[in-house]
Formats: C-alpha cells, sequence, structure tokens
C-alpha cells in the first residue's frame, strides 16, 4: 500500500534527496568512500559546502552582506545563541507558541525581554497583529510557522528594528524578502534535510555590538569566518540539504513551491471545512499554516477520532495525530509531499464521513 507520510518532523524530504543521499553513502562524488567517510577538508566536500551556501542565496535571493551558515545545534540551539551575539539590553519577542517560548526562556537569561504579544489565551490559534515593537529593543524574534499549532505568518513583516524569525518549518516554502530581516535560522528536519544541521542566514553588520564574552562555537563570526568549517559540520546532512535545494531549483524554485503549498493547504481546508465530522482549529484564513493543518473532530463528533485515526491509518496515512498539547489531527504538508497524498487524506475523509 502506498505510504502518506504527514510527519511534522522529522518529515518527508524529496525522494531525489533519499537517492542522492543513499548512492553517496555508499560512494560519495566518485571516490569510492562514503560520505561518512571522508574528511571535511577534503576538496569533494568543500564543493559541497560551498554549493549548497550558495545555491541557498540563489533561491531565497539572498542580498549581499549576508552569510549562510550550516552549523549542529538544532533550532533550539539558536534560540541561545541570537540573544548571546545581538542582545546589549533588550530585545522583544512575539508569542505565537511553543518554539516562540523556548526562545523566550533562552532569551531571558541575556536581559530585558518584552513579549510584545501572545495568543497563548486562546491556546496559540492565532496570530497577534496588534503590538508595538519598543523602538530601543535591539531585535525582533517572530516564529513564522508554528508548526504544532498550525498558524503561520504568511508576510515579511515591517519591524524598526533588526528583525529576526525561526524558519525551521516553513523555510523555501515560499519566496522571502530576506533583506527584511537581521537573520533567519532554523532546525533542516522539516523541509531541507535529515535532522542534524542548522541553517543560519545572518547579515554580517547585524554583529560585533555586545560587550560580553562570547563562547567561540556560539559566536556567528567564528563560523562567518571560517564558512562553517570551523569544526566539522554534519557533514551528511549539509550534503542532504544540496540535493533538497537542488529538488527546489528543478521543481522552479520557491515561488513554484508556495504555488503548490497554498494548492494543497487550499485543498484540505477545504475539505476540513465541507465535511460535517470536522473543524480547523485556525480560524482566521489570513492565519492559517500552509505547512501544518490541524484540525480537531466537530463536538457532536468527538467520540470517533481513535476510529477516524485507525481508519486513516489503514489507508497509509502516517503522522496525522495532532501534537498532544493540540489535540486532533495534524497534516504536515511540507515541499516533498505530493499532491496525491492530500487527495488521499481527502478521500479518507470522505469516506469516513459517509460511513458514519
Ligand atoms: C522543530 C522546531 C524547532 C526545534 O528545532 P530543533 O532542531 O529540534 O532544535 C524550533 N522551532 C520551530 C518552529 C520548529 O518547528
Amino acid at each position: 500500500m502506498t505510504k502518506h507520510n504527514f510527519y511534522a518532523g522529522p518529515s518527508i524530504l524529496p525522494q531525489y534527496t533519499v537517492d542522492k543521499v543513499a548512492e553517496a553513502v555508499k560512494d560519495f562524488a566518485g571516490t569510492s568512500l562514503s560520505i561518512m567517510e571522508i574528511s571535511h577538508r577534503s576538496k569533494e566536500f568543500v564543493a559541497v559546502m560551498e554549493e549548497a551556501q550558495s545555491l541557498l542565496k540563489e533561491l531565497l535571493s539572498v542580498p549581499d552582506g549576508y552569510h549562510v551558515l550550516f552549523l549542529g545545534g538544532g533550532g533550539s540551539t539558536q534560540f541561545a545563541m541570537v540573544p548571546m551575539n545581538l542582545m546589549r539590553q533588550k530585545s522583544a519577542y512575539l508569542n505565537t507558541g511553543s518554539w516562540a517560548s523556548k526562545a523566550i526562556k533562552e532569551g531571558k537569561f541575556f536581559g530585558e525581554l518584552v513579549e510584545v504579544a501572545s495568543s497563548k489565551d486562546a491556546n496559540f490559534t492565532y496570530i497577534p497583529r496588534d503590538y508595538e515593537i519598543p523602538a530601543d529593543a535591539d531585535y525582533f524574534h517572530i516564529t513564522t510557522n508554528n508548526t504544532i499549532y498550525g498558524t503561520e505568518i504568511k508576510e515579511d513583516l515591517d519591524s524598526p528594528v533588526t528583525l529576526v524569525a525561526d524558519m525551521s518549518s516553513d523555510i523555501f516554502s515560499r519566496p522571502v524578502d530576506v533583506s527584511k530581516y537581521g537573520l533567519i535560522y532554523g532546525g533542516a528536519q522539516k523541509n531541507l534535510a535529515p535532522a542534524g544541521v542548522t541553517f543560519v542566514i545572518i547579515k554580517e553588520s547585524i554583529l560585533g555590538k555586545v560587550d560580553r564574552d562570547i563562547p567561540t562555537m556560539l559566536n556567528y563570526k567564528t563560523h562567518i569566518e571560517k564558512g562553517s568549517m570551523f569544526n566539522t559540520p554534519p557533514v551528511l546532512p549539509v550534503f542532504a540539504a544540496l540535493q533538497t535545494l537542488k529538488w527546489i531549483k528543478q521543481q522552479g524554485g520557491v515561488e513554484a513551491m508556495l504555488k503548490i503549498n497554498q494548492e494543497k493547504s487550499g485543498m484540505l481546508y477545504s475539505e476540513i471545512e465541507r465535511n460535517k465530522l470536522f473543524i480547523p482549529t485556525v480560524n482566521d484564513e489570513m492565519d492559517r499554516s500552509i505547512m501544518n493543518v490541524c484540525f480537531v473532530m466537530n463536538e457532536e463528533y468527538k467520540d470517533l477520532e481513535a476510529d477516524f485515526l485507525s481508519y486513516a491509518t489503514s489507508r497509509g496515512m502516517l503522522g496525522i495525530k495532532g501534537h498532544r498539547s493540540v489535540g486532533g489531527f495534524r497534516a504536515s504538508l511540507y515541499n516533498a509531499l505530493p499532491l496525491e497524498s492530500v487527495k488521499a487524506l481527502i478521500q479518507a475523509m470522505k469516506e469516513f464521513e459517509k460511513n458514519n
């Protein structure tokens, strides 16, 4: 039976990426060695790192003055690295979910942190729009896609201070005006590569303004100066990221990704709204994520939840159980998820409705 991979992360990657990694695990770039066995200083791997950086820049039209880094530590290490490198005294954060809350917790270790708004009062089912960013903040931190709650900031915000964004789960899902941001980061395991590599897009001019001593490995300058080769980078995940970047380019780039992502998520939200058994957890269309679609059973059908999950699972749907803090269901529709998988899920929803 065909399996449909709706996992939230780690999650589906293009078959192209999986195949190229499988080849390279056996014989990397004609070296007769595995990608896992070769020096990161070899000319073959240095070429991979350089191409991954330049292709990422090309796909997102990253302007001059920015660097692309591939680091370890996951998105979560960036929660601390950002304030350590950027916060002199004060920072501002928008609290839109669990990941944002975790970033806020780390930020508080480094100075005064202003939470400009929070949607916690409604279990993070919307994106706050009414707030003021203090003009004396060193930066403003947002989480563009809230993987757990299925909300998303789908436009590039205007910020009077340096804008910093966690784009772990929506990078490459749409074009981004990088010039509006000082720093963009994310763990790669949602839309780019296997777990183990973290991308950082950073504007060099925002650095060098804090007085504190920064440990070498946690200092962005270290990694800028050494082209992400200060220490051993996550070699295999970087190789995989390059394959996904090539695949995105073959598909027509991030504009093409946006189009298909809008189509996929639009179809699924329409079915959730049409189907009497289900309701979406995010009401405002403007706030609905095109990457993670969250929905629950309509109140009067609540007792069918477990049944739908097992029905869908028996039809090949994997990973649609909602996060424990939301319940219900979550279908993650990352770039690599084919349209056919969304159609299969919709078909299962329709049939389950008919049977009940
Ligand atoms: C998954 C996720 C993270 C955490 O990334 P790790 O690499 O596991 O540390 C952070 N932010 C968002 C928005 C995420 O979806």
